[in-house]
Parts: structure tokens; C-alpha cells; sequence
């Protein structure tokens, strides 16, 4: 039988229900070693207290107790990991994100260290119509498809959630502009290469994405507003492209990579 280690498994309750047993037949020798009146040590010799009583009783109490608390932590995982989870996606939903980024550019901040990033902010182009021809369900699918490849495509420190109906934002801890920039591109691209193909024929999607880079942090609330910006003019210039800008107030110095 192979013992699981993990938080799940039960290995790590059998090894601390033996630890609290051995810890209990030690203190009852203990007691029974002293003697009170005399205030010495001598050697315990009541089998019975200092060994089959603890040997009886501790056990079953440390397996109830360790056990609940095992039980107690996976279910708030999983607690936690379906309130930051979309459910539709898989993604971070929005409440998540925001916080994640929120804390994330607030620790930098505190820590006086200088570290860049970027915000993508990512739409879908003309989804209305995509729901419209091949019905809610479908553009479900399309959700699904343009999320997998989103997340297909940048790094696995980035991280990606679903903001919005058919908005999605990635953020990128410690990545310059240029490279920012093309991991929007790669992205742009990969999307109208997916394939999409309600009832059999393929309908090619794309998105518009709005970036910004920042050399020194800022608050999530004007990352977001200048991308969104930015997305906006995605949007004007005729969708299915990329806009992005450098946050106005970082300095001349170079940006971390
Ligand atoms: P644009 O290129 O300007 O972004 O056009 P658009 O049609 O994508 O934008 P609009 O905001 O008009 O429409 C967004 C659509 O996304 C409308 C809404 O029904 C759809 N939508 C939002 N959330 C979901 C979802 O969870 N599933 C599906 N299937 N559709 C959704
Ligand atoms: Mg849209
Ligand atoms: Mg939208």
C-alpha cells in the first residue's frame, strides 16, 4: 500500500496519531516516575496507567480529531479554489484577479523594490453575432476555446482571468514592454487560428487587446483604465489587433526584466 503524503492523504494523520500516542504514554510514565511526597524520581511501574490505558484511549481521539482537521482543509481548498474559479473558463474569475494583482503590486510597492509588468485587457470582437448565429451554447464553446488559448499561450506566472462576459485580462509580473507586447500579438494570433467550427463549418474568432507595461507600480484601478483604454482604440482602428502603451508615470530608467 502506498501512503499518501499529501494535505488529501491520511498518511500524515496515522504518522501524528502515533507521534500524540508515544507523547502520552510518556507523560503518563512521567507522572507515575514522580513521587510527589518524597518530590524524586523513580522508575513508573504501573503498567496499566503509563501504557495500556494511553495505548487504548489516544489513539482512537488523535485519529477523530486529525482526521476532522484533514477533512476541515481540504474542504476550504476547495472552497477557495471554487470562489476564485470561473466556472464556465476555468480561469481566475474576476473578484480573484483583481485581488491577486491588487496584493501582488502592493507587496512590490511596500518592498521598494522595482519591478515592470504588463496588463493585457482582451475582448472578444463581434461575439453578439457569434451568440446570434450559432446560439448561446456555442458562444459558450467559443468562451471556452479563446480561454484554453489564452492560457495555452502566455507563461505559467502570468496569470489569466475572465473579467467580463467575453473579457479576459493577463497580467505579467516582470515583463518588459517588447516582450509584452508579443506575448499580445502571439495571442491575437493564436485566436483566429483556433478552431471554432459550430455544426461543422469554421468561423474564425478574434480578439482586440489593449496593454500597458509599467516600469514602476501602480495602482491596479489606472493599470486596468489605460488598457481598457487602449482596447478601446483596438476596437476604433478596426479590431482583431493589438494597442498598447507604456504607463506615463514610470521614469526614464530602464525597465527589469
Ligand atoms: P465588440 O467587437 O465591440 O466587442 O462587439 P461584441 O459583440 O463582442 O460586444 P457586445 O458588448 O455588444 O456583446 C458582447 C456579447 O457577449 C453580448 C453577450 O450576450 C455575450 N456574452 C457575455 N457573456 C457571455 C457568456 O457567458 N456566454 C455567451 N455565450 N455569451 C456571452
Ligand atoms: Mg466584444
Ligand atoms: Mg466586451
Amino acid at each position: 500500500m502506498k501512503l499518501d503524503w499529501s494535505a488529501r492523504g491520511r498518511a500524515r494523520v496515522w504518522l501524528l496519531m502515533a507521534l500524540g500516542t508515544l507523547i502520552c504514554v510518556a507523560f503518563a510514565f512521567a507522572i507515575d516516575s514522580f513521587d510527589v511526597a518524597t518530590g524524586r524520581w523513580r522508575w513508573g511501574s504501573d503498567p496499566v496507567n503509563n501504557f495500556v490505558i494511553p495505548v487504548l484511549l489516544a489513539p482512537p481521539f488523535f485519529f477523530l480529531l486529525l482526521d476532522k482537521m484533514r477533512q476541515l482543509a481540504v474542504a476550504h481548498t476547495e472552497l477557495m479554489t471554487v470562489a476564485s474559479t470561473d466556472s464556465l473558463t476555468s480561469l481566475l474569475n474576476r473578484r480573484a484577479f483583481t485581488e491577486l494583482v491588487d496584493g501582488y503590486l502592493k507587496r512590490v510597492e511596500e518592498s521598494d523594490r522595482r519591478i515592470g509588468g504588463a496588463l493585457l485587457v482582451i475582448d472578444v470582437d463581434h461575439f453578439k453575432a457569434v451568440n446570434d448565429k450559432f446560439g448561446h451554447t456555442s458562444g459558450d464553446e467559443a468562451l471556452k476555446l479563446i480561454a484554453q488559448t489564452i492560457r495555452d499561450t502566455v507563461r505559467q506566472a502570468d496569470l489569466v482571468g475572465r473579467v467580463g462576459g467575453e473579457e479576459f485580462c493577463v497580467f505579467m509580473p516582470g515583463q518588459g514592454r517588447e516582450s509584452a507586447e508579443a506575448a499580445a500579438e502571439r495571442i491575437r494570433i493564436a485566436v483566429t487560428e483556433t478552431e471554432f467550427a459550430p455544426g461543422g463549418a469554421r468561423h474564425a474568432l478574434s480578439v482586440s487587446v489593449g496593454g500597458v507595461a509599467f516600469e514602476d507600480v501602480s495602482p491596479f484601478s489606472d493599470l486596468y483604465r489605460t488598457a481598457d483604454e487602449r482596447l478601446y482604440a483596438a476596437k476604433h482602428n478596426g479590431r482583431n489587433r493589438v494597442e498598447f502603451r507604456l504607463q506615463d508615470n514610470t521614469s526614464p530608467r530602464a525597465v527589469l526584466h
